[in-house]
């Protein structure tokens, strides 16, 4: 055999040993929160499109007009083939969003975040990153050559003490987190982390990923914490989650969006976007702007959840409930599943080892009485268990 094949073959072994391979699964979308699985119909809690804007009929015209009238693929870079028409819009559209002087859209928000950190930090600068952070961010910080310091999630008293003992060894700094956690569904103390940064003149980046269009009226997590927004100089995100598209952005002042129009790799050397997806995404946050009581339902769905569960009250749309084992939370699933549930297992290294969990997204498309639903079956099949 080749050493190929035998080197992939033992890895696979070791992660089935700590029930870590993953599958993919045939699942097919049966309208609105429903997906068609095994030849059964599940209410799906695992998809990050929060308002069910991805086959929303107003959006999903936007992109076949678009689709029509320009084809699929874009061709080129922005750079080489020229910037379509459509993404003017788009970037005022979310640079106002965010207010922030521009914005720049990447090909997804995994790119985004890859192309902006090591186009601002490289040897010699550091990196101040909540032990949380998504992998992209993790992924762009070791890009950038900067030295990595991990500070514990949300412990703002550790990183000032941290920056304290590092940032002066440093020319540059760095930090980053994440508004809303993907996996643990709390926000960052972000009024605290835009005092620390300033304090210690280190630039703040913060991925709000999952906050656009599910938090503060659909504005995310920057304006969640009184009546104006926390300052943030670069805010990153995507367009794949709440507003239903693909793609991912940077918010920022002026100078920054346009040295990174020449310096993030991942927008200089990647195609662009189909325009489809722009027009879409546009469609989207234009909905989100004119119907924030919409925006509100994911929370009211996850608060109703963890009520009736007893669980702490969420903070946002996402719900975790830590089961420590991979076969544990791998059981539970199947569970639910059997329940008429799709909730997946979330498992090392996607968070850390030991809290392998399920991870419930709530959207705009559930109905009471299927989070009741859900409830009962986590309260005999997965608490009781
Ligand atoms: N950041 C965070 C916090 C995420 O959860 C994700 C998606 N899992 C991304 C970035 C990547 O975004 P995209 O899927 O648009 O590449």
């Amino acid at each position: 055999m080749f050493s190929l094949d035998k080197f992939a073959q033992a890895k696979l072994a070791g992660l089935d040993a700590r029930a870590q391979r993953r599958a993919l699964a045939e699942t097919a979308s049966a309208g609105g929160a429903h997906v068609a699985r095994n030849g059964r119909k599940l209410i799906s809690f695992c998809s990050n499109d929060y308002l069910g804007l991805a086959a929303h009929p107003v959006i999903v015209e936007a992109a076949a007009a678009a689709l029509r009238d320009h084809g699929l693929g874009a061709g080129a870079s922005r750079l080489v083939t020229g910037n379509h028409p459509l993404y003017g819009a788009l970037e005022e559209r979310l640079a106002g969003w965010k207010c922030a002087d521009a914005a720049m859209v990447f090909g997804s928000g995994y790119l985004a975040n890859l192309g902006t950190i090591p186009a601002l930090a490289s040897e010699g600068d550091v990196i101040f990153i909540d032990e949380l952070a998504h992998a992209c961010l993790y992924a762009g910080a070791r890009l950038s050559r900067a030295d990595a310091v991990v500070f514990p999630h949300n412990d703002t008293g550790a990183l000032e003490g941290l920056l304290a003992a590092e940032r002066k060894r440093f020319r540059y700094a760095l930090i980053v987190t994440e508004g809303v956690f993907s996996m643990d569904g709390d926000l960052a103390p972000l009024p605290a982390l835009a005092d620390i940064a300033a304090a210690h003149d280190a630039w703040l980046l913060v991925d709000d990923a999952h906050g656009l269009g599910t938090i503060a009226k659909g504005r995310g997590s920057a304006f969640a914490f009184g009546a104006s927004p926390v300052l943030i100089p670069l805010q990153t995100g995507t367009l794949s989650k709440a507003l239903g598209a693909y793609g991912g952005y940077l918010a920022a002042s002026a100078p920054v969006t346009e040295l990174l129009t020449s310096r993030a790799r991942s927008f200089v050397y990647a195609t662009a976007l189909p325009s489809a997806v722009i027009a879409g995404a546009t469609a989207a946050l234009e909905f989100i702007a004119e119907n924030p009581d919409v925006t509100e339902q994911p929370l009211r769905n996850a608060r109703l959840f963890t009520r009736t569960l007893d669980l702490p009250l969420a903070a946002s749309q996402i719900v975790p409930i830590v089961l420590r084992d991979e076969k544990r939370a791998m059981a539970a699933s199947a569970a639910l599943e059997d329940a008429g549930f799709l909730v997946t297992a979330i498992r090392p290294p996607t968070v850390p080892d030991g809290t392998a969990r399920l991870r419930f997204a709530f959207s705009a498309l559930h109905e009471e009485q299927d989070v009741l639903a859900l409830a009962q079956a986590v309260r005999s099949r997965v608490l009781a268990a």
